[in-house]
């Protein structure tokens, strides 16, 4: 007969190990539910720096595919719930902040039908860095210009601007907006000028954009801009003034990601010998056929937007669609010793909602440039 402690030992082990499967199998039934076991992934350190970016989005809280699916407000309800979950501590808007005519006043009753009757979680109630698309310069450019000045979160200082945040006291990270609706042939060509591009200064805007990516020190550098410099999609796809424009820019400045807007859906993209990672972030509000072509990593017409997360050493990108899966996860590190920048890996998710906690290779892919003279390192 054994004797009743070494009993009571195995029946508060036996307790213990029955507590703990139970406990794991309630947790993975959990985790099987959209809504809660993804985030447990999206969560992030509170010392890494984790914003979100969001494009497409003013439409009075639908999509217009047909009038009445709630595409913004289903992705508006998931984004509040990752900004809180993740610790947001900002966003970025790529614009066609207000579809069709953009905005006609700084007091129009579109504010509160696009922005602030939709984005109304306190989760949100963060910085909103804007940049202006399209739409947007189909309407009043200046009154939204004008809401910043009367808005605790609508950051927009200009048509295109930038902002540092520190890392830590010795890091830190450069954010560009640009404004590329002036850059467009198709606007600038048009004779009615609808959208109102005609006298915008684009060589003050170029050789701004060139001082400020030349004379910054920062770790990371992402730009912001509405028209993609790179996408598969066969509504707008690639715009070649930005290639033209700025590509050469980005790579002569070691621009580490750049996130744009205009192609409805989520989509990854880097040219063979390019070192810039480019990132479309239109799912705000409804998705059309996202393609693909030779320089796509990722594509998806899906709705949605990007967590994006910085530590002084590592950059990771992941896009998250309405219901709170994340579809696809890019991992970067920074410029090394030896004066390389890895790739960690891409995954585009087979089965949404997990991402495995991916470890990076201890080599660099080779399409990763060497920056021996990079500033950063
Ligand atoms: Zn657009």
């Amino acid at each position: 007969m054994k004797h009743p402690s070494n009993q009571k030992r195995l029946t508060t082990y036996l307790l213990t190990v029955l507590f703990v499967f139970l406990a794991a199998h309630v947790a993975f039934a959990a985790g099987a539910q959209p809504a809660t076991g993804d985030r447990d992934v999206l969560s992030t350190s509170r010392e890494s720096l984790t914003f979100l970016v969001i494009s497409d989005w003013g439409r009075e809280g639908i999509g217009d595919t047909d009038k009445k699916t709630p595409g913004q407000l289903k992705v508006a309800h998931q984004l509040g719930m990752t900004a809180r979950d993740v610790h947001a501590a900002f966003l970025v808007s790529c614009g066609d902040n207000f579809h069709g005519k953009g905005v006609p006043s700084s007091t129009d009753s579109l504010w509160q039908a696009n922005f602030e009757n939709v984005y109304a979680d306190n989760a949100l109630m963060i910085p909103w860095y804007i940049a202006l698309g399209n739409h947007d310069y189909e309407g009043n450019v200046d009154a939204e210009l004008a809401y910043a000045k009367s808005s605790n979160r609508w950051i927009q200082p200009a048509r295109y601007f930038s902002f540092t945040k520190q890392l830590t006291d010795t890091s830190s990270a450069l954010f560009v907006v640009l404004d590329s609706s002036p850059f467009v042939g198709e606007y600038l060509n048009d004779p009615s000028d609808a959208h109102h591009v005609k006298g915008q200064n684009t060589t003050a805007q170029v050789q701004w954009c060139d001082s400020v990516l030349r004379t910054s020190h920062a770790n990371w550098k992402c730009v912001f801009f509405h028209h993609p410099a790179y996408s598969a999609s066969t509504k707008h796809g690639s715009t070649p003034e930005m290639q033209k424009t700025f590509v050469p820019m980005f790579e002569k400045y070691h621009v580490d990601a750049c996130f744009s807007g205009h192609d409805h859906d989520l989509q990854h993209s880097r040219p063979d010998n390019a070192t810039v990672e480019y990132f479309g972030t239109g799912g705000g509000s409804e998705t059309r056929p996202a393609g693909v072509a030779g320089f796509t990593k990722f594509s998806k017409a899906s709705l949605g937007f990007a967590v994006v997360s910085i530590t002084p050493h590592m950059l990771r990108v992941n896009f998250v669609n309405e219901l709170g899966l994340q579809l696809y996860s890019s991992r970067y590190h920074a410029v090394t010793s030896s004066g390389v920048r890895e790739h960690c890996g891409s995954t585009a998710l087979t089965s949404p909602g997990r991402v495995a906690a991916g470890m990076c290779p201890t080599s660099a892919m080779q399409h990763y440039a060497t920056r021996t003279n990079d500033p950063r390192t």
